[in-house]
């Protein structure tokens, strides 16, 4: 079941402010903060303040939602510093589950970009 807010859950104490954060952006629906161990020059994380898990919990009903996730991404990764497209540009990771790498169970988007040498290939 999905709750609004569940108050064990280490984003939703970052939304709260219960929980220190560096913030990238935020508004009605969404929250986007530094990622605390960045793995890149530009490595933050942009969340629905909405507790939902993870995308295998995501219905039909959360389309609209996560259509402007993804639209909001590439705006707040320019902002961040990520180079224009096509010799600059980023990299969106969603760790989904277990096997797919998720430590926090609060469905988030890494945004990751900057000068190479970061990404190899
Ligand atoms: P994932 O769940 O996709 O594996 O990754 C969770 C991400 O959240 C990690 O990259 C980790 O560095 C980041 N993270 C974990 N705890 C905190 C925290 O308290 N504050 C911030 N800003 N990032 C965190
Ligand atoms: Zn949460």
């Amino acid at each position: 079941k999905i709750v609004d807010h569940d108050p064990n859950c280490l984003f939703c104490k970052i939304v709260a402010g219960q929980i220190p954060s560096k913030p990238v952006y935020q508004d009605e629906d969404f929250y986007a903060f530094h990622d605390i161990h960045p793995s890149a020059p530009v490595h933050f994380l942009i969340i629905p303040k909405l507790h939902i898990p993870s995308m295998a919990q995501l219905t039909d009903e959360h389309a609209a939602l996560m259509g402007r996730l993804m639209v909001l991404a590439p705006k707040l990764a320019r902002q961040e510093g990520c180079n224009p497209y096509p010799a600059g540009g980023f990299r969106l990771l969603c760790n989904t589950g277990a096997e797919g790498g998720q430590e926090v169970h609060h469905l988030h988007i890494h945004v990751m970009g900057g000068p190479r040498p970061w990404l190899r290939g």
